[in-house]
């Protein structure tokens, strides 16, 4: 009998990959090793219908799924080292597990600010636990303190407004999103925060959390010296990949300069034989010859179908990859296709003071577009993205 194949991480990516392998036709043994004790679960919910209270339940598959598909699913379970000479993983209890293939799906977990005062009342967000202990606090809340307005602090403050909550969203870059869509589309973004009568101050750090006699936090102290009041902070300024427990294994990684991560080529595999790596955690190898992370919900699932089929060495999905993702803040869903960058040229082909469409371009070569509220005009672009067009095709046509 060989061994297993090892999933560590029952997030979406590592769920994902088990399901592709079972769709794949493999049937050997199949082991997901979660560290939560939880089914897994999405996140996307957690910064949107969860915090507000609108859905409790955002399991991807029940318990029942794994019987059948025969997934051998061990939750609240760590994976603590991995061996790959003797193609063995420890987990926290000391128990080892041989591995035939094993695939590293260990997501991010959120970066925190040094130097500041532990508080209670001041959150994070990446899993179910983090979304339930802001969601209980925001019910007494008056006034939250939001720092950092990528996209989990943008639709954090899109989530505390609609629950009556008065909102400072603070960020040291010129716009939200500033860093991922440039500062064009990032002044939209500001706009429609404004008027929904958020705080938002750009160019503005975090210099300290201010406490009450109790230790929970009542405001803060802003790097221009100003101060805020706040009941409740959270601290949404990027995440870090979970890739300590593979510090020993000999795993090529990423320089945490450069997003950190486990180095894998255009399928997942790793620097180690046997050994994989998806979702959030895996720096892949894109066309360009970079390797970089990806941490969006649709990547994990494309990802997964890759990894599979290379891994089973079955024929892999033919059609051309056009990355996509999307943001839910307000009654707006931002949407982009392909592989729209900061550094783009960026033309708004349409603006009305909410919905906006936006074509980003490399030389003249379209990379991506970017709308909000305009679902029908973003899709329209997945052509002419996958066939790298000129961006003058589309403003002609626009
Ligand atoms: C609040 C929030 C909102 C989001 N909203 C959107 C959105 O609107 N649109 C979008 O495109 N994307 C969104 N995303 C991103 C998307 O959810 C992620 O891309 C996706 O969850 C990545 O899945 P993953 O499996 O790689 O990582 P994760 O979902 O983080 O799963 C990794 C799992 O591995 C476990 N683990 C870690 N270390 C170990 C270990 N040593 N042993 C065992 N288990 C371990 C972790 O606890 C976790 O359960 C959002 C993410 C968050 C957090």
């Amino acid at each position: 009998m060989t061994a297993p194949i090892v999933i560590v991480g029952a997030g979406l990516a590592g769920l994902r990959t088990a399901e592709e392998l079972r769709r794949a036709g493999y049937t050997g043994e199949l082991v997901l090793i979660g560290d939560e004790s939880r089914l897994p679960y999405d996140r996307p919910p957690l910064s949107k219908q969860f915090v507000r209270g609108e859905t409790d339940d955002t399991t991807l598959r029940p318990a029942e799924f794994f019987d059948e598909k025969q997934i051998d699913l061990r939750l609240s379970t760590t994976a603590t080292a991995l061996d790959t000479a003797a193609r063995r993983v420890t987990l926290a209890d000391g128990d080892t597990l041989g591995y035939d293939h094993l695939v590293i799906a260990t997501g991010l977990r959120p970066r925190r600010l040094p130097g500041l005062p532990e508080l209670q009342g001041v959150h994070v967000l990446r899993g179910h636990a983090d979304a339930v202990a802001l969601r209980d606090e925001l019910r007494g809340a008056a006034r939250a303190l939001v720092v950092g307005a990528g996209f989990i602090g943008c639709e954090l403050a899109a989530s505390f407004r609609a629950s009556g909550v008065e909102v400072a969203l603070i960020e040291p870059q010129p716009t939200p999103l500033a860093s991922v869509l440039g500062e064009q589309v990032g002044a939209l973004v500001a706009r429609m925060h404004r008027a929904e009568g958020v705080d938002l101050r750009c160019g503005t750090g975090l210099d300290t959390f201010l406490a009450d006699e109790a230790g929970r936090v009542r405001g803060a102290v802003l790097s221009d010296g100003s101060e805020v009041r706040a009941d409740l902070a959270v601290i949404g300024v990027g995440s870090r990949p979970v890739t300590e427990w593979l510090t020993d294994s000999g795993i090529a990684l990423a320089e945490p300069a450069a997003g950190g991560g486990v180095l894998a080529d255009e399928v997942g595999r790793t620097s180690a034989d046997g050994v994989w790596a998806v979702g959030d955690v895996a720096a892949w190898r894109h066309e360009t010859g970079a390797r970089k992370r990806v941490e969006h919900w649709t990547n994990a699932g494309e990802q997964a179908k890759l990894l599979a089929c290379a891994l089973l060495g079955a024929e892999p999905p033919t059609a051309a990859r056009v990355p996509y993702f999307w943001s839910d803040q307000y009654d707006v869903k931002i949407q982009a296709l392909g592989t729209p960058g900061a550094a783009d040229e960026v033309t708004v082909v349409a603006d009305d003071g909410r919905k906006f469409l936006a074509y980003y371009a490399k030389d003249g070569v379209l990379t991506g577009v970017v709308g909000a509220g305009m679902t029908a005009q973003v899709m329209k672009a997945r052509a002419k993205i996958a066939a790298a067009a000129p961006v003058a095709d589309l403003l002609a046509s626009t």
